[in-house]
C-alpha cells in the first residue's frame, strides 16, 4: 500500500462518496470532505473533515486548495435524476458541468493533478452492442449523460492542453451497502430498483411498478449490471493510485460482466428477505435501454481490480440489512 496521502471528496456525504470515504479512511488516508448537504447527509460520513460548501464556488475552492496539500480529488457530486434532467436541462448543465469545470479548473491553477471522476453507463445512450467496452459508441439520450459526456470531453482536452490528468468511472447500476449497514442508499426521491422494491417488501411504499415487461430480453423486463458500492469504491482507490504511478488519463467501464433482469432481481429479493415484493406492471419508462451490461475487463486488467461481491445475492443481502436498519 502507498503511504498516506490527503484527498478530497466532493460530494462524500452521498450514497457512493460515503462508500470512498470509508475506503479511504481504511488505507490509512487522510480525508476532507466537500458537500453542500444538498443530497447527501452529515450521518455517512464515517471520519475526515467535513466542509461544508458549494464544488462550484471558485472562492471557496480556492481556500481549500490553498490551505490543504492534497494528492487528489474524488469528484462524486452530480444530479442523478434522468427524468428531471429532461424537464430541465439547464439545472443539469449547470451543476454537473459548470460547476465542474470552475472545479477542475481550480485544480489545473492550483497545480492538484490527480481527479477520478465519476462518470455513468448513461454515456452511451442506447446500446449498439452488448456487453458495452470502453471503445463503444457514445450517444447520450438525455441531458445527464450528455453532461457527463461533457464533462469526460473536457477532461480530454485538460489533458491535452494542459497535462491535467484524471480518469473518469463509468458506474453501471450501482447497489448494496456497507456489509455492517452503518452506511448505504438513502436518495431523496428514490428512484431506483433495489431500494424501491425493498421498502415495498416492507411495507414502507406501495408495490413497485415494473416499468415495462415486452423488451426484447429472456423474460421481459430490462436487464442491468448491478455492481456492489464497495466495489466501486475499491476500484477508485486503485484509480488513484494509477495515477499517482503515473498512469496515464483514461475512463473505465465499472461493472460486473453479468446482467440481471428486474423480474430477476425481484426473486432474488423475495429469497434473500424471505417476503414478497409486491409489484404490478407499467408501462416502460423513458429513456430505459433494454441491456446494459458492462465490460470491466479493462478496469480489471489495467488496475488490477477485483471486485468482492460480484454475487446479485450478496449485494441485496447488503441492502436489506441497511434497509432494515434505517428504519
Ligand atoms: N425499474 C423498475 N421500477 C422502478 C425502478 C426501476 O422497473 O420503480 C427498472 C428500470 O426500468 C431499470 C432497472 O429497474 O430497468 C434499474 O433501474 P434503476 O432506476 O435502479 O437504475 P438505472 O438503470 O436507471 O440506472
Amino acid at each position: 500500500m502507498s503511504k498516506s496521502k490527503k484527498l478530497l471528496v466532493i460530494g462524500g456525504c452521498g450514497y457512493i462518496g460515503s462508500h470512498m470515504v470509508k475506503c479511504l479512511l481504511n488505507a490509512g488516508h487522510d480525508v476532507v470532505v466537500l458537500d453542500d448537504l444538498s443530497a447527501g447527509y452529515k450521518e455517512n460520513m464515517l471520519g475526515g473533515e467535513l466542509v461544508v460548501g458549494d464544488c462550484g464556488d471558485r472562492v471557496l475552492l480556492d481556500r481549500l486548495f490553498s490551505g490543504h496539500h492534497f494528492d487528489g480529488v474524488l469528484h462524486f457530486a452530480s444530479l442523478i435524476q434522468v427524468g428531471e434532467s429532461v424537464v430541465n436541462p439547464a439545472k443539469y448543465y449547470q451543476c454537473n458541468v459548470a460547476k465542474t469545470l470552475t472545479m477542475i479548473e481550480a485544480m489545473k491553477d492550483h497545480g492538484i493533478g490527480a481527479l477520478i471522476f465519476s462518470s455513468t453507463a448513461a454515456v452511451f445512450g442506447e446500446p449498439v452492442y452488448t456487453p458495452i467496452n470502453e471503445a463503444h459508441p457514445r450517444q447520450p439520450i438525455n441531458p445527464y449523460g450528455m453532461s457527463k459526456h461533457m464533462v469526460e470531453t473536457i477532461l480530454r482536452d485538460f489533458d491535452r492542453a494542459y497535462g491535467f490528468r484524471s480518469v473518469a468511472l463509468r458506474y453501471f447500476n450501482a447497489a448494496g451497502a456497507d456489509p455492517e449497514a452503518r452506511i448505504g442508499e438513502g436518495h431523496e426521491p428514490e428512484t431506483h430498483l433495489i431500494p424501491l422494491a425493498l421498502q415495498a417488501a416492507l411495507g414502507k411504499r406501495p408495490a413497485l411498478k415494473v416499468f415495462g415487461r415486452d423488451y426484447d430480453t429472456p423474460d421481459g423486463t430490462c436487464i442491468r449490471d448491478y455492481i456492489h458500492v464497495d466495489d466501486l469504491a475499491d476500484a477508485h482507490l486503485l484509480a488513484l493510485e494509477y495515477l499517482w504511478n503515473g498512469g496515464a488519463s483514461t475512463v473505465f467501464n465499472l461493472g460486473n460482466g453479468e446482467g440481471f433482469s428486474v423480474q430477476e432481481v425481484l426473486n432474488t429479493i423475495e429469497r434473500v428477505t424471505g417476503k414478497p415484493v409486491p409489484a404490478e406492471d407499467a408501462p416502460r419508462r423513458e429513456g430505459d435501454p433494454a441491456r446494459l451490461v458492462a465490460d470491466a475487463s479493462t478496469a480489471k486488467l489495467t488496475l488490477g481490480w477485483k471486485p468482492q461481491y460480484a454475487d446479485l445475492e450478496t449485494i441485496v443481502q447488503h441492502a436489506w440489512q441497511w434497509e432494515l436498519k434505517r428504519g
